[in-house]
């Protein structure tokens, strides 16, 4: 097994190595993938949990080529880099917290090189997931067995507990590790951005019900799949329900002035933000508009979205 290295900066990622295992505490190591762009940061991180017998490899990452301008699927090097940190453990499972193809589509080729089982989130059986938002999902994602929230699965001195976090997509997982306190976060909170909430199969009323339930545990950490560790939980993830009520109260303010479309809202609510991420900002604001839909504080009206 190849010596850590120690990380320059835990709170800077564009200073972390890719293609490298790095110790985040003794039973935690994080290898991030080379496949940063506007919408993954500096890159997926896969975690490797276990310093025994057998890890389990979480979010493997991607398995494209970033052809064609998506970054995002860029894989070089990334299975064999996970392979490398593994050595000679036996990988008891590959545990993805989502299908999204910056998390999911490199479980096919550890499966193959390891042969062990992909456990975790369900498959998505979508017929239409709405136009590319943060990233498309993985339809060839086959996991040999889903977990049910609460459910758990043990190694060689960890335990690992589902905990069901629907929102950000429908079949998302976090993942809790019994020995340490450290919550596996996935794209569910994020530690750059605030995720992507992407109507239809992305849903504000869920996501922010999976906040509340965050708020009711008593994580130490968590280890999201993009940017930096989060050491301080439940107040950063008070602040982000905080931010997404203020942003619904937002639109609500802006719809009483008068009707507006999703990117006059966008324009109006997200300045100074990449261009890039635009669409990405529209999905959520969607979503947000949907949810205040159903709570009946928002009407549709054609393209434009008005106060009843
Ligand atoms: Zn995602």
């Amino acid at each position: 097994m190849t010596e850590p290295i120690p990380i320059e900066n835990p709170h800077d990622p564009a200073t972390w190595p890719t293609g490298r295992a790095v110790t985040l505490e003794p039973l935690v190591r994080r290898v991030l993938a080379p496949n940063a762009s506007p919408y993954t940061f500096t890159g997926t991180q896969t975690y490797l949990v276990g310093s025994g017998a057998d890890v389990a490899v979480i979010d493997p990452g991607p398995a494209g080529t970033g052809a064609a301008g998506h970054a995002d699927t860029r894989s070089d090097g990334h299975v064999a880099a996970i392979l490398a940190a593994v050595g000679t453990a036996k990988v008891a499972a590959i545990m993805c917290t989502h299908t999204h193809r910056d998390h999911s589509p490199a479980s096919r080729a550890l499966q193959a090189a390891t042969g062990a089982p992909i456990i975790g989130c369900a498959p998505l059986m979508l017929e239409d997931d709405g136009p590319r938002a943060d990233a498309a999902f993985d339809p060839d994602y086959h996991p040999d067995h889903v977990l049910t929230d609460g459910e758990t699965l043990s190694g060689d001195g960890w335990t690992i507990a589902a905990v069901a976090t629907p929102g950000h997509t429908s079949n998302h997982l976090c993942y809790a590790l019994g020995e340490s306190g450290a919550l596996f976060t996935g794209d569910h909170v994020m530690g750059w951005s605030t995720s992507v909430v992407s109507p239809p199969d992305g849903d504000m009323a869920a996501y922010m019900a999976s906040l509340a339930l965050l708020q009711t545990r008593d994580d130490r950490v968590y280890y999201p799949a993009h940017g930096p560790q989060i050491d301080n939980p439940r107040q950063f993830v008070r602040g982000m329900i905080g931010l997404r009520r203020q942003r619904e109260r937002q639109i609500v303010t802006l719809l009483e002035h008068g009707p507006r479309t999703v990117p006059d809202l966008v324009a109006a609510m997200y300045k100074g933000i990449d261009p890039r991420l635009h669409g990405a900002a529209g999905r959520s604001v969607l979503a947000h508009l949907i949810d205040l839909e159903q709570q009946r504080r928002v009407v549709a009206r054609g393209e434009s979205w008005a106060c009843p």
